[in-house]
This record gives C-alpha cells, sequence and structure tokens, in this order.
C-alpha cells in the first residue's frame, strides 16, 4: 500500500509501526455549529480509508477527537440562554446522526478535550520544565510554546519561522508573534464552568494541545498515522508537532491530509454564506447517494458541490443498484465474491477511489453485455465482484442499513432508466410527440430529467 504523506510530499509505502496494526489519529470537528459538508467529508475519507486497511488484514485503531471547548463554542453562546457545554453535546449528536446516516464507522474512540486535561496539564508541565514553553509576563494566565526554543518548527509544512506572518498585532504576552498558547488564562466574562484550575493559574486548553495529548494518550508516544483536512497542515498540525516533538514523542510517522469541499469551484465558508451543511445534503438525497457523491473525487482532490452534483452521483449509483437488482432477479442472491486485481492495484495506490469506481462500473458494463448475451456465469461472477467491491466501500446497495425503500428505489431507478432509453429513442426517430409525453409522464410522477450534453440523468422531486 502506497499513501502520498503530505510531510514528505511523496507517495510512501506504508510501513506499520507493528506488523498487521495500523494507529490512526484524525482531527474531529470543533462542535460550535451545525456539521457542514467539509466535516462529513473528512469523517469519510478517514473511514474509507480505515476500511481498506481492514480489507488488507490490518487490526485498526481510528481515534477522532471531539473539540468541545474552544474559543468559538464560548462565542457562539455568548449573549444566549444556551451554555456552551449544551451546545457543544447538541452539536456532537448532529454530527454522529450524519456519520451514521452516510454509513460512516465509528472510530474506535471519540476523546473529548474537556475529558483529558490531565493529561494536557501534564503535556503542559513537560514543555515548561524543559523550557519550551513559557507563562505570559502580563498577569494573563496565558502559556506560550515558545517558537524561538524549537528550531525545527516549520519540519511539517517547510517553513522558516522568519517566513511566518502570523501574530501580526499585538501578541498580548508573547515573546515572540509566532509562539502559540497551549494554556488561556481565565478570563472575567468568560463562564467559570469554562475554566479549570492549574499551576499557573486557572483556564483552558488551546486548541493544538488538546490534540497532541489526546494522540499521544491514546496511541502512544509514536503512531503510524496522523490525518484531517488540509486546511488544518498550518498552523494546527504544525503547532501539534512542535510540541509534541519538543516533549519527547516522536509523533506521526505519516501525514495525511484530505482536499476540501468547495460550493460551485469557490471555498465553502461562513463568511461567503456558501457552507452547505451535511444535513441539507442529506434532505436532498438518500443517504446512499450522498455516500456515493462525496466518495466519488479522490481525497486530495477538492470536491465541488455543483449544480447537479448529486443527480450524477444518483444516475452512478443507480447503473450499480439497476444490475444488482437484475442479478438478484435471476440468481435470488448475489454472494460477495473475491474482487479483482485492478480494484485492489487502484485502491493500494493512495486509496486510488475514482479508478476504483471505474473498475466496479466496467464490471457492471460487462455483467449487463453478458446478461443480455445470457452468459450466465460471466453475469454472476460479475455480480459477485460488483457487490464485493461495493461492499468494502461500504456502499453495498444490497446491504440491509440502506434497505430503506432501496428496493422500491432499485425498481423506480430500473423503470426511469428504461423511459429515459426510450424517450432517447423517439428523440433520435425524431418522434418529437413521444419524447415529450414520455417525459411529462416521468415529471407528472414527481421526477426530474436533467438533459445533458451526453446523456440524460434524473432525480426524484425532493
Ligand atoms: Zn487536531
Amino acid at each position: 500500500m502506497k499513501l502520498f504523506d503530505s510531510q514528505s510530499l511523496e507517495l510512501r509505502a506504508f510501513e506499520p509501526l507493528v506488523p498487521g496494526a495500523v494507529s490512526i489519529y484524525v482531527c474531529g470537528p470543533t462542535v460550535q455549529s451545525a456539521p457542514h459538508v467539509g466535516h462529513l467529508r473528512s469523517a469519510l475519507v478517514y473511514d474509507l480509508w480505515s476500511r481498506w486497511f481492514s480489507y488488507r488484514g490490518y487490526a485498526v485503531t481510528l481515534i477522532r477527537n471531539v473539540t468541545d471547548i474552544d474559543d468559538k463554542i464560548l462565542e457562539a453562546c455568548h449573549d444566549s440562554a444556551t451554555q456552551w457545554w449544551e451546545l457543544a453535546e447538541a452539536v456532537q449528536a448532529d454530527f454522529q446522526d450524519a456519520a451514521d446516516a452516510l454509513g460512516i464507522e465509528r472510530p474506535t474512540a471519540q476523546p473529548r478535550a474537556t475529558g483529558h486535561i490531565p493529561d494536557m496539564l501534564e503535556l503542559i508541565s513537560t514543555l515548561l520544565a524543559s523550557g519550551h514553553a513559557y507563562s505570559a509576563d502580563n498577569g494573563s494566565g496565558d502559556v506560550y510554546f515558545d517558537v524561538s526554543q524549537w528550531p525545527n518548527y516549520g519540519e511539517l509544512t517547510h517553513q522558516k519561522v522568519e517566513d511566518l506572518q502570523q501574530g501580526s498585532g499585538d501578541t498580548g504576552g508573547k515573546k515572540n508573534p509566532e509562539d502559540f498558547a497551549l494554556w488561556k488564562g481565565h478570563k472575567a466574562g468568560e463562564p467559570a464552568t469554562a475554566s479549570w484550575s492549574a499551576p499557573w493559574g486557572a483556564g483552558r486548553p488551546g486548541w493544538h494541545l488538546e490534540c497532541t495529548a489526546m494522540a499521544t494518550r491514546y496511541l502512544g508516544s509514536q503512531f503510524d498515522i496522523h490525518g484531517g483536512g488540509m486546511d488544518l497542515r498550518f498552523p494546527h498540525h504544525e503547532n501539534e508537532l512542535a510540541q509534541a516533538r519538543a516533549a519527547g514523542h516522536s509523533y506521526a510517522s505519516h501525514w495525511l491530509h484530505n482536499a476540501l469541499v468547495t460550493a460551485n469551484g469557490q471555498k465553502m465558508s461562513k463568511s461567503l454564506g456558501n457552507g452547505v451543511l451535511a444535513g441539507e445534503l442529506l434532505e436532498q438525497a438518500r443517504p446512499l447517494v450522498v455516500r456515493y457523491a462525496l466518495a466519488s473525487a479522490h481525497y486530495r482532490s477538492e470536491l465541488d458541490l455543483h449544480e447537479g452534483f448529486l443527480t450524477e452521483a444518483a444516475a452512478a449509483l443507480g447503473r450499480i443498484e439497476v444490475f444488482l437488482a437484475r442479478a438478484t432477479r435471476e440468481f435470488g442472491e448475489v454472494e460477495a465474491g473475491p474482487v479483482p486485481a485492478a480494484f485492489e492495484t487502484a485502491m493500494d495506490d493512495d486509496l486510488g477511489i475514482p479508478s476504483a469506481l471505474a473498475v466496479i462500473h466496467d464490471a457492471v458494463r460487462a455483467g449487463n453485455q453478458a446478461a443480455d448475451s445470457e452468459k450466465n456465469d460471466a453475469f454472476r461472477g460479475a455480480a459477485s465482484e460488483v457487490r464485493a467491491m461495493m461492499a468494502i466501500l461500504g456502499m453495498d446497495p444490497l446491504d440491509p442499513r440502506w434497505a430503506t425503500g432501496s428496493s422500491d428505489d432499485s425498481v423506480v431507478a430500473s423503470m426511469v432508466t428504461k423511459i429515459l432509453a426510450a424517450r432517447q429513442e423517439a428523440k433520435n426517430e425524431r418522434r418529437f410527440d413521444v419524447a415529450d409525453a414520455l417525459r411529462d409522464a416521468l415529471d407528472s410522477a414527481g421526477i426530474d430529467i436533467h438533459d445533458g450534453p451526453n446523456e440524460s440523468t434524473w432525480s426524484i422531486r425532493g
């Protein structure tokens, strides 16, 4: 298996620290507001990695934290009757519901930052004792990491401290503008429940520190993979790594970063107002369609939520579903069999899902051709391959977990596909009255047709 290590910036063969096992830490959501598509994509990417490692025989330990104390969570509850911990709990539950709906397997553990304050205090004590951290001299109770005392700072993202532009303006009690907070002293106006006592003054942990403390608590001083969204590389992961190494931990052997989700080519952000919530996407299509849509791009490519994003996924997935429904009608049951070597090659190559999906669609085409020419062994073989490959990706349409109406959906998909084919034939023969009548029939049944340059796709009107 090869993976793209975003520290060395090259494809590297995966070499586990412990043979047959893989330990992964992934930065989870900061639970301040309803989860957006970016959160779900990130969770799905590591679900797919974890499924592939399992398929390859590794025992997977996946830790995904929940940042449940943070400036943003406190800000969101400022001037509100809602307690910060109440908001954190509610948002975490929303995130979990969306992840469950998409069939994202629960990580081995999901530690919450507030449950690990003693680990964080210990880490800060170590850094203070070794001279890598200091208490601010302005009485704020803040503790900072001293970047000037860590010559390797920048090793993750290949930056030199003198080139960094962060922390301009008021530096508070910092010695260097690049220094970052390990501990934030309690401020007047902040709730007493957001403060823990510490030898250097009551307060709360800094975000970067939280992850280092939790990663080493669960996975030890050295572990295989640290993952997260591309937006976390700097400063979050650079800072995590600096404080971990300065405290004597080897930390992650490989770093993975997934690309972000864009909306019509633009970065999604709160300020642009174009953020798409997980719940909104799940209202527009079946969970399996959403899973297929979010999984279909390579994890290192941006995923663009353009017009037709879900209908394209529904059409592609529909071809697989209709094929498997055809095989089930023919053979009663389709057992998952071995998968084609090309599928394994694609997945081994840095989780090449787009190539793996191409192998699946090739098998569907070959299977349909075999069925058309009544070559039943080849038909059955293709169906068992398709089912096995889809199951590895957590998208087996015949899995009862997707069963909510899925057999009805397959029937609908099959009918609509056939009607669209008849309509295309009518158009080719310039029998436009027939083509229009077929479209009107679908329309009155609540099905929208989207005519593209090469083919027509469809969706059920929501
Ligand atoms: Zn993190």
